[in-house]
């Protein structure tokens, strides 16, 4: 690179690869260019940029004295890239020059590509960060939404509202990907009712590119130019045209651009149409028949489940499935019995519809659940696909989700970790050596910290209640009011996720007598914080989402609890790193993993949680607090009154008093301890790159030598 390129220049260059989202010293940068900008634009440094022409930008940067910081962010950038002593390269060399591709309907990697809605793109997001930690050869596919997911607003009735906005190509960093010929790549899928056309764009995430497809070109028609307009929008139609985009055209991106993958990891069962077109480029070109083609493409097949929930699996109606299939199965020699067989757990039963996750079982070799409980579960519910086997041998393991520690852990924290864990340990935070350490940091030093991240949210969400509040319509006094809620010596429990019914936000209002007695406790008060977005089309997750809107306008609960509007991984951030108890009560086993109580985890703060996803298997009885002890009931209403009185104990009797026991110095040394022993025993392991490198060893490496380890074979 010339040593001449201006400031402008090196800026430019970082801000295209979203690696500088995961450096915080980096962010830091664009944030003083223009602190103000930068929140107004969503934290897009390349928005952020068009204000500054280069002239400008040299005088800002002269006052700031940046000179030296960004040659220093650039440098780092460009040996992050080339840098070729990686885990990856002394444990994932099989993979060769054939990478895994990873196919998602959603990616959440920064705040400022809406393009995920809740935990299966935030965890996708986090997957490929880590990947490029650890140097794995991997791509990613996925979809480019025009208008991504919706913004969020409550009404003055506390009803949710959605406003979606036109995302901006020139100032997203993406650019088109070019095809073998070194032209923009334009792929097509045929259905019966016209061909769906799609360019496609290369979002660079540290080394790992994620080839986004868009179908709004000229090409298509008016129908098809908003396929990708919105994140799980439309009808069933547009979810099965979505899900053709994504798995067949997805494979046809690879194979345009030039890649052919060793493995296909199909997150979630969205992307699995894209074996079948591996299918068919294997009979062409080898001749071979069907069933051998489809034994040797689902050897390279790794599926990962993530929904318990039955209603959570995407099935279609046989009309459906031959207008947008049928033409691909002719040519893979397929009738339509057989087609909607490959569909169905009973291939001959005319009255099952095709289920997205039965085709991706039968189309991968390594299939796996998001937690060891999920494991069981998923056995249990797939049992039927496998009649021959008992439970324990159905061919589900589990690769336990963890998220992406750079991404989550606040900078502050992070001078504790880099004070007390080995230099560089954030390139190896999937091993649990490295993170003994934490055991020597001071505990008021813990404490000082942890408050002042939790004052900064308690900050953040005062600004934020107050804005809701002023554009809602509220009185002058109403936003005065909220302007000074919540206080930062009270225990602080945030909750924030999808407003999905099992997720059972409003578990805690079950009994609103004794919840005002906690809130108004003069000696050991608590207080709230809440956040989540209900999908559009579900009226009951809207009205959960008003009720705790309407009781956080009601005395006594006024100011001690507090919603706070568009919940996305700007939000997630603050909150996650500024609790002091992240509260998870969904309807056991629903939740099949769960990842932001490990955010809270990393920064200190304690999960008080159902026994279930991760949290059934990380919680040892002194690094946080279980809901219940893990039992579920037949009658689900009889199970919800259970938990809510256990959740109500659990606070009453463990958090309350062990957050307000206090030494002389003020200091909760037993709280403190539990803190400490989260950090110690759970970074490790619910930890993206311990993921990743599980997935690497236990399913891409498998899978790329053809190899059926640990799975059997089907007939
Ligand atoms: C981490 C995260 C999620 C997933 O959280 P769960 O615990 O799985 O509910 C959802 N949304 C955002 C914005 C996140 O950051």
């Amino acid at each position: 690179m010339a040593v001449h390129e201006s400031l402008h220049q090196k800026l430019s260059e970082i801000a295209s690869n979203l690696w500088w989202s995961w450096q915080p010293e980096v962010t830091n940068i664009f944030r003083q260019i223009d602190p103000v900008e930068w929140s107004q634009l969503a934290h897009n440094p390349i928005e952020l940029l068009e204000q500054f022409p280069p002239q400008r930008l040299e005088e800002r940067a002269r006052q700031l004295m940046l000179h030296s910081r960004v040659n220093w962010a650039y440098r780092r950038w460009q040996e992050y890239m080339d840098s070729t002593d990686t885990w990856g390269s002394t444990h994932a060399g099989t993979l060769g020059h054939r990478p895994a591709a990873y196919f998602s309907a959603e990616f959440g990697v920064h705040e400022s590509m809406p393009i995920y809605s809740g935990g299966l793109g935030v965890l996708a997001g986090d997957h490929l960060k880590s990947a490029s930690d650890l140097g794995i050869p991997l791509v990613a596919i996925g979809l480019l939404y025009g208008e991504g997911y919706f913004s969020q607003h409550i009404d003055a009735d506390g009803w949710q509202q959605e406003s979606y906005a036109e995302l901006n190509a020139k100032t997203m960093p993406i650019r088109p990907a070019l095809d073998t010929t070194g032209k923009p790549a334009l792929i097509s899928v045929e259905t019966r009712s016209g061909s769906i056309f799609a360019r496609v764009w290369r979002l660079d995430v540290g080394r790992v590119p994620l080839f986004l497809l868009d179908t709004n070109i000229s090409e298509n028609s008016d129908e098809d130019r908003h396929l990708t307009a919105r994140l799980y929008g439309g009808d069933h139609r547009t979810r099965i045209r979505q899900e053709v985009l994504l798995g067949i055209g997805g494979a046809r991106a690879l194979n345009a651009l030039g890649i052919r993958p060793s493995v296909i990891h199909m997150n979630e069962g969205h992307s699995a149409f894209a074996p079948l077109e591996l299918i068919r480029n294997r009979m062409r070109e080898d001749g071979s028949s069907f069933d051998d083609a489809l034994r040797e493409t689902a050897a390279m097949g790794v599926f990962t489940t993530h929904t318990p929930v039955p209603a959570g699996h995407d099935r279609f109606d046989a009309g459906l499935v031959d207008e947008h299939v049928g033409p691909l199965a002719e040519e893979l020699g397929l009738s339509e019995q057989a087609l909607m067989g490959l569909g169905r757990v009973d291939p001959q039963n005319p009255n099952e519809s095709f289920c997205m996750t039965v085709l991706a079982f039968k189309l991968s070799r390594k299939a796996n659940a998001v937690s060891s409980l999920h494991g069981v579960v998923s056995r249990r519910m797939w049992a039927s696909l496998w009649p021959w086997q008992s439970e324990e041998e159905i061919p589900i393991g589990h690769i336990t989700n963890g998220v992406h520690v750079p991404t989550w852990l606040a900078a502050q924290m992070r001078v504790l970790y880099d004070r007390v864990l080995p230099a560089n340990w954030f390139l190896r935070s999937g091993e649990p050596e490295v993170w003994a350490g934490f055991e020597q940091v001071s505990p008021g030093e813990l404490w000082e910290t942890h408050q002042s991240l939790k004052n900064r949210l308690i900050a953040y969400a005062r600004n934020r209640v107050a804005k809701q509040a002023e554009r809602r319509g509220a009185s002058p006094e109403e936003v005065e009011r909220l302007g000074e809620v919540l206080d930062p010596r009270t225990l602080l429990v945030g909750f924030a996720r999808r407003f999905a019914p099992y997720k059972r936000s409003n578990l805690f209002m079950r009994d609103l007598e004794v919840l005002a007695k906690l809130v108004q406790d003069t000696d050991r008060p608590i207080q709230f914080v809440f956040a989540g977005k209900a999908h559009p089309a579900d009226d009951h997750g809207k009205s959960i989402l008003q009720q705790i809107f309407k009781l956080s306008h009601e005395e006594p609960f006024k100011g001690r609890i507090v919603v706070l509007e568009n919940y996305d991984i700007n939000l997630g951030r603050h909150l996650v790193q500024g609790v002091d108890v992240w509260l998870n009560n969904p309807r056991r086993p629903l939740e099949a993993s769960g990842t932001s109580g490990e955010k809270v985890i990393l920064n200190g703060g304690l999960n008080c949680s159902i026994l279930d996803g991760w949290w059934a298997e990380a919680f040892d009885g002194s690094n946080g607090f279980a809901i219940g002890t893990g039992r579920t009931h037949v009658d689900q209403e009889v199970q919800d009154e259970r938990d809510a009185t256990s959740l109500l104990d659990v606070l009453q009797n463990e958090v309350i008093p062990l957050y307000y026991d206090r030494d002389a110095d003020d200091l909760p040394l037993e709280w403190i301890k539990r803190m400490k022993r989260a950090v110690r025993t759970l970074g490790w392991r619910f930890n993206a790159d311990r993921m990743v490198m599980d997935y690497v060893s236990r399913a891409y490496i498998p899978a790329a030598g053809g190899l059926s380890c640990q799975m059997t074979e089907r007939p």
